[in-house]
């Protein structure tokens, strides 16, 4: 079966084709700037090498059948025929309560994603736009939405709900969601079969390390407690959000320096997190440069990441009375050595020792503890594509409607 996955943003699409049998890529690549001046796609060929292409490309429905022409183009694709693509998984980031796991998507899913908009306004709408277009190319395959909130609706109500009137819940919807779901779904069932155990047995502590970071406790294969919130702002702070901050600082800037409150919201996501921490730059590499060329801010702000990073270690281990292994994903995660290290180091207590030699490892698969550490470190780079595509296999082979909870 191949199963075309796509990640639409408000002006991209990132897509993979999938071949479930080896589950092997096929093709993949990432069209930007739609509906904005030169629009480019870049798509991969087998051999790794990129070609780019520039078309005027006004809104998702053209971008989407450029990319579809490409998987049918003779020397850059990777098909003969439309009819080749047997079903599409679609990334969503919010389902609400609505859905804790995949499903395939009828207007009735449609509307229910389209109530959800009003929680994640910057995704759910062009989310919405990429099925439509990918809905009217394809009309005759099954369409299926993977959540990003879905693995985190285990929680229960002790860990999602905030210590604020109830009757809010109740109007809005306000309580903690999480996201990144697929991916720490991923990479924790990825721990389970790397160690050669079931997943479902296992207390694993997830951290996904990206430009957007988030972090997840994971007891027996559920998801009880995440770091970001009711929407991404929350938790860990990241490349340009704040992450955990006193709220009163809002009301305070919003005095103090006039600003509206889309003017503070703007601050707190854009303009924070390890830019406005370190003064340098939103990228760890730029920091990491910084700080080894004794920047003492760069290093302060390195410090402050790797120190929050083990707080909410310290605080999943508590929720969850143990833990037997710590992941680390994403760009950083998978990347960082240092920050590894700055993580990890001083844990013995908690049973967690990592071996230096095995942590100079960068995008790879690979255990990183020490020969006496408890707790079992590793580097797994996260692969949510993949879960999509496997999503969508089950659904359609098993013609469900919903992927049922395990
Ligand atoms: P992601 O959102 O998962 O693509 O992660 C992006 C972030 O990963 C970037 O902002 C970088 O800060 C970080 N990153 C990527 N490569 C490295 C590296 N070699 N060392 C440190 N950080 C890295």
């Amino acid at each position: 079966m191949k199963i075309l996955v796509i990640n639409t943003g408000s002006s991209s699409i990132k897509y993979q084709l999938i071949d479930m049998e080896g589950k092997e890529v096929l093709s993949k690549g990432l069209l930007e700037r739609i509906g904005l001046p030169n629009p480019v796609l870049n798509h991969k060929l087998n051999d790794g090498k990129i070609h780019v292409i520039q078309a005027h490309i006004k809104d998702h429905e053209e971008g989407m059948k450029l990319i579809l022409d490409t998987l049918l183009d003779e020397k850059l694709g990777a098909i003969k025929s439309l009819s080749d693509i047997d079903a599409v998984g679609h990334r969503v980031v919010h389902a609400g309560e609505k859905y804790a796991s995949s499903v395939r998507i009828t207007s009735d899913v449609i509307n229910a994603l389209e109530e959800c908009s009003e929680l994640a306004p910057l995704h759910n709408p062009p989310n919405l736009m990429g099925i439509s277009a990918a809905q009217k190319l394809l009309p005759d395959v099954p369409h299926v939405a993977v959540f990003d909130t879905a693995f985190h609706q285990a929680m229960p109500p002790k860990a999602y709900l905030y210590a604020i009137p109830m009757s809010f819940y109740d109007k809005y919807g306000i309580r903690r969601y999480g996201f990144h779901g697929t991916s720490h779904r991923y990479v924790a069932r990825r721990a389970g079969e790397m160690l050669g155990k079931n997943w479902r047995v296992l207390k694993i502590v997830t951290c996904h390390l990206g430009n957007g970071a988030s972090m997840a406790a994971i007891d027996k294969g559920k998801s009880v407690d995440t770091s970001m919130g009711f929407t991404p702002l929350e938790g860990l702070y990241m490349g340009t959000r704040c992450g955990n901050i006193d709220p009163a600082i809002v009301i305070f800037l919003e005095e103090k320096e006039n600003l509206t409150p889309q003017q503070v919201y703007d601050l707190l996501n854009k303009k924070s997190g390890m830019l406005g921490a370190s003064g340098v730059s939103s990228d760890m590499r730029d920091i990491e440069d910084h700080s080894a060329n004794g920047d003492k801010r760069a290093r302060t702000s390195l410090e402050m990441y790797a120190y929050q990073i083990k707080r909410y270690i310290g605080s999943y281990v508590a929720a969850m009375n143990g833990i037997d292994v710590l992941v680390f994903t994403a760009g950083i995660g998978e990347n960082s050595p240092l920050i590894r290290k700055m993580v990890c180091e001083n844990m013995d207590y908690l049973g967690i020792e990592i071996d230096e030699s095995k942590n100079e490892v960068r995008g790879k698969e690979r255990i990183i503890s020490s020969d006496n550490s408890k707790v079992e470190v590793m580097v797994i780079p996260t692969n949510e594509e993949l879960v999509i595509a496997e999503d969508t296999e089950k659904i359609v082979k098993e013609g469900i409607e919903e992927l049922p909870i395990v």
